[in-house]
């Protein structure tokens, strides 16, 4: 590993409190992203962390199609975008979940990703769970494996973690 600390990759991540809406301090990433060294660093400690066997990577819109595909290609292997509904062009596999208010759907293309691939699924962010709970059950709708969910930075005490039940969940940051 190259000489970064873990608190040093943190202090590129700005927050801007009450963003998008009062309450809520938003971690803005863009700061790592665009210092080439700090992104390098973020992909290679994600690439250490990502579980054994990985065939296939899986980035939930919009953030984690920057971290995922990243990944991906740094380890070679494919990435498939998560998109929120209506995005991607038809025929499409879908999964609804709930929001604070109403509902939202996740959708996959058909034929992207394979039954019995083994699946990682990518993230910038771990708030509560539920954006990467309901790609989960929207990769394992196609009869693919979920071995992994992994994220650049977790929230603790949002319950994140358990939303995701027994799966395996690993983060590069971590913040209270
Ligand atoms: P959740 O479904 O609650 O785990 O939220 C995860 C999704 O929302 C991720 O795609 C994050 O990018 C985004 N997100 C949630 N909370 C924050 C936050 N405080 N700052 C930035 N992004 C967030």
């Amino acid at each position: 590993a190259s000489g970064v600390p873990a608190d040093t990759l943190l202090a590129h991540v700005r927050d801007v409190p009450d963003f998008p809406e009062p309450g809520i301090v938003f971690k803005d990433i863009t700061g790592l992203l665009v210092d080439g060294e700090a992104f390098a660093e973020a992909v290679r400690r994600l690439a250490d962390i990502v579980p054994e066997g990985v065939e296939l990577i899986a980035g939930m819109e919009a953030r984690g199609f920057i971290v995922g595909a990243a990944l991906a290609a740094h380890l070679g292997i494919g990435f498939v975008p998560i998109r929120k509904a209506g995005k991607l062009p038809p025929p499409t596999h879908r999964a609804s979940y709930a929001l604070e208010y109403g509902e939202a759907v996740l959708e996959v293309r058909e034929g992207t990703v394979s039954p019995g691939a083994r699946v990682l699924l990518v993230d910038d962010i771990l708030a509560t769970g539920g954006t990467a709970a309901a790609a989960a059950d929207l990769v394992e709708q196609v009869g693919a494996e979920v071995v992994g969910v992994t994220f650049l930075l977790e929230l603790l005490g949002l319950g994140g973690r358990d939303r995701l039940g027994g799966r395996v969940v690993s983060a590069v940051l971590s913040v209270e």
